[in-house]
């Protein structure tokens, strides 16, 4: 059995151990490998899931999963452990996940960022965006607020200071909840809020966070509208230039069989889709078709909301963010969804209808609903009544307020699984939906002359079509099928060519509801022939292979008769 559990989250030799254990125990389901170094040198491991007595993974339609690009969001790794674990499990006991082994693969890559992931996992966190290579500069700071667990309890709070001129007071029924001053009010008990921590280099006055000497967010890096920090923060001074990306960029795209991509985060609660930077209406339409139901069933099965990050998640109204994974639709036609686990505000009971902006603008009654979530559920953890600290620097503080990291980052640790555990449905589904073809019909006659006829049927007997997307035939990164016959020595084509281009083929996900609107147009889209003649003996074994970049590779053999 692999020892592997879903309520504490994994440093990297236990997440190492524990995909090792997975290709020990399941050798017939599980490979293990890297796939690049990161930064520091760690192996970036992915887990190939496919029964291997069906098939090699490359001749398969391929699901791609991976997580913790960002540094502190560790419950995407264990997302992914979840999807390994729900994958070996089912096999041979549920028939969705015998049939998708039989028939797919899995490309599972649950840390894609493992050196950033081992500082927030650390005794004494050390919280940054994603990698650990310093940059722009190689030079430490030299002032400001450092985020730290100044007294020692494992946890870093806020720090509550009595400020005249503070920002904020107590709630009048809720002492322990801090609200926004009124803008015509003077005279009362006011505090200023800053993040637990200590100022290097104090000058008595000024306190700004410190800004990381390690200032990347390789979640920018990505080749597919990349642009410089001055518009894009962290993105690198080059597409690809970090190893962690450029490992990701270089297995995807030389994976041609990839059709359905998803890259996890956390927090929000919401499954999120291109585009990034421009709205709807520049899709293609059946790509957006496919995307809505695609995003409906993962509503339905996880129960987190689907938009496109331009309409439901920029970061400011005026700006847009680019140069992420969303490259994979954008230059590959591979269609990607990033999903966001967990949302504190969806368990305390809060209608979520925004994300980003939420957090700039919201009743005050949420808070409040947020806090009884705390001390009803989190056992008060989530949120710590306010309380007296000796500061070394700053004199009396009170600290208190939201343990962001345990509560808001990733799931509580109790919480993780229930969080997690519906994702592998929607994977699952996903898989049995990608285009796959299949020998439909096989026809061998012999001619006068030693001649033999030989006629090739495959057909897609998935619900995408085999190009998956409309935009990766737009950018010429899918190929109709391809068919190949191979000859023993001294045999002979007669007619057709070794090699023959066939043509994509549909599939069912853009049959309209009603058939009324197919009149006329119905048609056997979803089949394409290939026909050869051969000269060759009586006994002869001649090797026929149909294959599609994303739809799989048949594999026959016929012996003449
Ligand atoms: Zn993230």
């Amino acid at each position: 059995m692999v020892d592997v559990k879903f309520d504490r989250y994994y440093r990297y030799a236990d997440l190492t151990r524990i995909m090792q254990e997975f290709a020990a125990e399941y050798p017939n389901l599980v490979t293990v490998e890297s796939i690049g170094k990161s930064y520091e040198g760690r192996d970036i491991w992915l887990a190939t899931v496919t029964n291997k007595e069906t098939g090699v993974d490359t001749d398969k339609p391929a699901i791609w999963v991976h997580g913790n690009i960002h540094a502190s969001e560790v419950s995407t790794s264990s997302a992914c452990l979840h999807l390994l674990y729900t994958l070996t499990q089912g096999y041979g006991n549920d028939d969705r996940v015998t049939q998708v082994l039989d028939t797919r693969v899995y490309y599972i890559c649950p840390r894609l960022g493992p050196d950033g992931a081992e500082w927030a996992l650390a005794d004494k966190p050390i919280i940054r965006r994603s990698s650990t290579r310093p940059y722009p500069y190689n030079e430490d700071p030299i002032e400001g607020l450092v985020m730290q667990d100044m007294d020692d309890d494992g946890r870093i709070l806020q720090m509550r200071i009595e400020d005249a001129n503070g920002h904020w007071k107590a709630h009048s029924d809720e002492p322990r909840l801090m609200i926004r001053r009124d803008p015509d009010e003077y005279g009362g008990t006011y505090y200023r809020i800053l993040t637990e921590g200590h100022i290097e280099n104090y000058d008595g006055i000024n306190i700004y966070p410190q800004k990381p000497k390690e200032g990347l967010d390789i979640n920018r890096n990505y080749p597919a509208n990349w642009r410089q920090d001055n518009e894009q923060p962290g993105a690198g001074p080059f597409p690809t230039s970090e190893p962690e990306v450029r490992a990701i960029t270089l297995f995807v795209s030389s994976h041609s069989n990839i059709c359905i991509a998803t890259d996890l985060h956390t927090m929000s609660g919401v499954l999120l889709r291109p585009f990034a930077n421009r709205p709807d209406t520049d899709m293609i339409g059946e790509d957006l078709w496919i995307y809505q139901k695609q995003g409906a069933k993962g509503k339905d099965i996880i129960g987190y909301p689907d938009m496109s990050i331009y309409h439901g998640f920029k970061y400011h109204p005026d700006t847009v963010i680019s140069g992420g994974g969303d490259w994979m639709y954008e230059h590959l036609g591979i269609f990607y969804w990033a999903i966001e686990i967990w949302n504190p505000r969806q368990h305390a009971g809060i209608k979520v209808e925004k994300f980003i902006d939420w957090w700039r603008e919201h009743p005050i009654e949420d808070d409040l609903k947020l806090l009884k979530w705390s001390d009803d559920e989190l056992d008060g953890k989530g949120y710590i009544d306010w309380y007296q600290y000796d500061h070394p620097q700053l004199g009396k503080v009170e600290l208190g307020g939201w343990d962001l990291l345990y509560a808001w980052r990733n799931p509580v640790p109790h919480m993780l699984e229930k969080e997690i555990e519906p994702f592998a449905q929607w994977f699952i589904w996903q898989g049995l939906t990608t285009p796959k073809l299949e020998l439909y019909d096989l026809t061998v006659t012999a001619l006068d002359g030693a001649n033999y006829h030989i006629r090739m049927t495959v057909h897609n007997t998935g619900w995408l079509p085999s190009y998956c997307t409309k935009n990766a035939l737009k950018k010429e990164r899918v190929r109709p099928v391809i068919a190949e016959i191979e000859l023993p020595d001294g045999a002979e084509l007669k007619t057709g060519k070794q090699r023959m281009t066939l043509q994509q083929l549909e599939g069912r996900s853009h049959t309209p509801v009603s058939n009324v609107r197919s009149f006329g147009t119905a048609n056997t889209a979803d089949r394409t022939m290939v026909e050869w003649v051969v000269k060759a003996l009586k006994g002869s074994e001649i090797q026929l292979i149909a294959r599609h970049d994303r739809a799989g590779t048949v594999r026959e053999t016929v012996i003449l008769e």
